[in-house]
């Protein structure tokens, strides 16, 4: 994602005026790879206000003295850029800092941004999600719909998902909240620049332009639409429910009809690859790609569910909601059906393969397993632990710790509101001075 992509809307105002023209510390960067160097003082500001908008995020309210030492620049170029962040809504004052304070004790600032609202939308093979976040990562709006995408044509597929956009952007609007974008996440390779959906195999979709057909659906005064892959949401979303921890550097694979992968690395985002191609499937099966053999025929969510459970059984009825059936092969395991924990030890036995792999080339510190991966986390991460561990050359090396993800099956809807809203980290700037006047404080808590 380069921030020239990055939709917001707003007048911009304000940018200039008040100096500030020191320069934030190496390491205070955001999430985005390759975002620019400051040119000029005015985009020299622009950084520095996203620097503290992203230091709050990731570290929660501190003090200004704390930010100062946070982030390199001196207390008074904080002081002023957080009155600008303030007075445009972005970050409020809250309780006094007493912890270990010599001294008067100093006021703390934390993430505010209630009226704001970014909106990701997920389009699975089975499924849409579409769902709001507030600046602060509070789900606002939330709504997933079953659905067989691949029986539909894409403009079919597109126009349910416009529908739910469109809903979602009247509920929010009625919060008296103002969405800054949308930004559509599906499976395969996606071109961001020109909004299209080059290969999602599992939809059996080539070139779909997306975006232009949710803009021509949604119409002239929705805001901004964007896409990106489901992985990279993800492990978006990944990172930012693990405030403050070290994980910065993370792996994120997610188990649907298809396989994905992203990382992060040094706080930033890494493109994903087809790592659900790689040709790990031991019976060497046929995959929608055009290859034999691909990781996600084995690993995948059918083969699971053909492994689990008849053809004729529920959990394979595309009407019904993935998170329902997948909770039906959850009871099934956990009152020891034998048949689905066979399927489970089988996925197990494959997903560490696959992650061997990724382990060897990436060494990453941490792996976070999404997808219908996390739902069976409690019988795929240890099997999968153990066999990471026991393939380690050298004993006692730092091993890699494999978790599944807390936030269920709509954590690429909510990468995707991040996303959204990750234009105002980078370029707090953009956000017109003083909330919407329709904007209710008492609604927002
Ligand atoms: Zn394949």
């Amino acid at each position: 994602m380069r921030q020239d992509q990055r939709g917001t809307t707003g007048t911009g105002g304000g940018a200039a005026g008040r100096g500030s023209t020191a320069t934030a510390s190496p390491g205070a960067g955001g999430i985005m790879a390759g975002y620019p160097e400051p040119a000029d003082k005015a985009s020299l500001r622009r950084t520095n206000l996203g620097v503290i908008l992203r230091q709050l995020r990731e570290n929660g309210g501190q003090s200004r003295t704390h930010l100062a030492t946070a982030t390199g620049l001196p207390k008074a170029t904080v002081s002023v850029l957080v009155a600008d962040l303030i007075e445009r809504g972005l970050v409020r004052e809250g309780e006094l800092d007493r912890a270990g304070a010599v001294g008067r004790p100093h006021r703390m600032v934390e993430l505010d941004g209630r009226w704001i609202c970014g909106i990701g939308a997920e389009i699975g093979p089975d499924h849409i999600t579409v769902l709001a976040l507030d600046l602060r990562g509070t789900v606002v709006h939330e709504h997933r719909l079953a659905l067989d995408v691949p029986a539909l044509t894409p403009q079919a597929a597109l126009r349910e998902v416009a529908d739910l956009v469109a809903d979602c952007l009247s509920a929010v609007t009625e919060l008296g909240m103002h969405t800054i974008g949308v930004t559509l996440v599906t499976q395969g390779s996606v071109d961001a620049a020109s909004g299209t959906v080059t290969v999602a195999t599992n939809f059996g979709w080539r070139d779909v332009r997306a975006v232009r057909e949710l803009r021509a659906r949604l119409g002239r005064d929705a805001p901004p639409v964007l896409v990106e892959n489901d992985a990279e949401s993800g492990a978006l979303a990944e990172y930012l429910a693990a405030p403050g921890t070290d994980a910065r550097e993370l792996v994120y694979v997610t188990g649907g009809i298809g396989v994905g992968g992203a990382s992060i690395s040094g706080g930033k985002l890494i493109r994903g690859s087809e790592i659900g191609h790689m040709k790990l499937d031991r019976l060497d099966r046929p995959c929608p790609c055009g290859r034999t053999g691909c990781w996600e025929v084995a690993v995948g969510l059918q083969a699971f569910l053909d492994a689990a459970a008849d053809p004729s059984d529920r959990v394979h009825d595309l009407s019904i909601d993935l998170a329902e059936r997948l909770g039906d092969l959850l009871d099934r395991a956990d009152a020891g059906e034998p048949r689905t924990l066979a399927a489970l030890a089988t996925v197990a036995d494959d997903l560490a393969l696959g992650l061997g792999i990724l382990v060897d080339v990436l060494n990453p510190p941490r792996i976070v397993l999404g997808g219908y991966f996390a739902v069976f986390g409690r019988y795929l991460v240890d099997p999968v632990q153990q066999v990471l561990d026991d393939r380690r050359i050298v004993p006692g090396t730092e091993p890699v710790v494999v978790s599944a993800s807390t936030l269920g099956l709509s954590n690429a809807a909510r990468g995707g509101a991040h996303l959204t809203l990750e234009g105002i980290f980078q370029d707090p700037s953009d956000v017109p001075f003083r909330p919407e006047p329709a904007y209710d404080e008492a609604r927002h808590g």
